[in-house]
């Protein structure tokens, strides 16, 4: 019957329209990784998927203000709600496709500096020291792969630690999947 087929293109519409779906994601690519690390990744991603999901992260995320106006500092230009659009739709500067996941590459590193982790504009990789990342909860690495991961999104921040440093993307919205993970945390 004709509606039938109607109503069926429709759903099928909506089922593929990623700003329909339910579902948060991440696709992981681990470099380098002994088994105990990969366990330590997975659960840190299991938060995020939950805290992305959450409708306090939603609040908080478009809530966010840098004094006194609802706005994070180094935003491209975007609103906290184009913000929150562009992390739901999981669409990176290098892909850009919204398909509403993060794309990673994570590889372990060791070096005695200070740096927890890096990456660069031109690469879907990012570098995690291990000197932090062994003495990390999962709680702890969800905040340090999303603030990477927002890096990835093409938000950046002062290189040297500042006040306005914290309203960045990367450091506000990486601080608060920290903050609401540990809700969710099971040692
Ligand atoms: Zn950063």
């Amino acid at each position: 019957m004709r509606t039938n087929r109607i109503l069926v293109s429709a759903l099928l519409f909506l089922i593929s329209s990623p700003s329909f779906s339910k579902v948060f994601d991440a696709q992981i690519n681990m470099v380098n990784f002994p088994q105990e690390q990969e366990a330590k990744v997975h659960k840190a991603i299991e938060l995020i998927k939950k805290v992305v999901l959450s409708p306090e992260f939603k609040d908080r995320v478009l809530s966010h203000t840098y004094e006194g106006k609802k706005a994070y500092v180094n935003n491209k230009g975007l609103t906290n709600e184009e913000i929150y659009q562009l992390i739901i739709d999981g669409s990176e500067t290098l892909q850009p496709e919204k398909n509403g996941r993060m794309d990673v590459e994570l590889e372990l590193y060791n070096n005695s500096s200070t740096t927890v982790g890096y990456t660069y504009p031109d690469t879907t990789r990012i570098w995690v020291n291990t000197k932090y990342f062994d003495r990390y909860t999962p709680v702890q690495v969800a905040d340090n792969i999303f603030h990477e991961w927002l890096h990835k999104l093409g938000f950046d921040h002062a290189l040297k630690y500042s006040q306005s440093r914290n309203y960045s993307v990367p450091y506000a919205i990486g601080y608060l999947v920290e903050e609401l993970a540990m809700k969710h945390y099971r040692p």
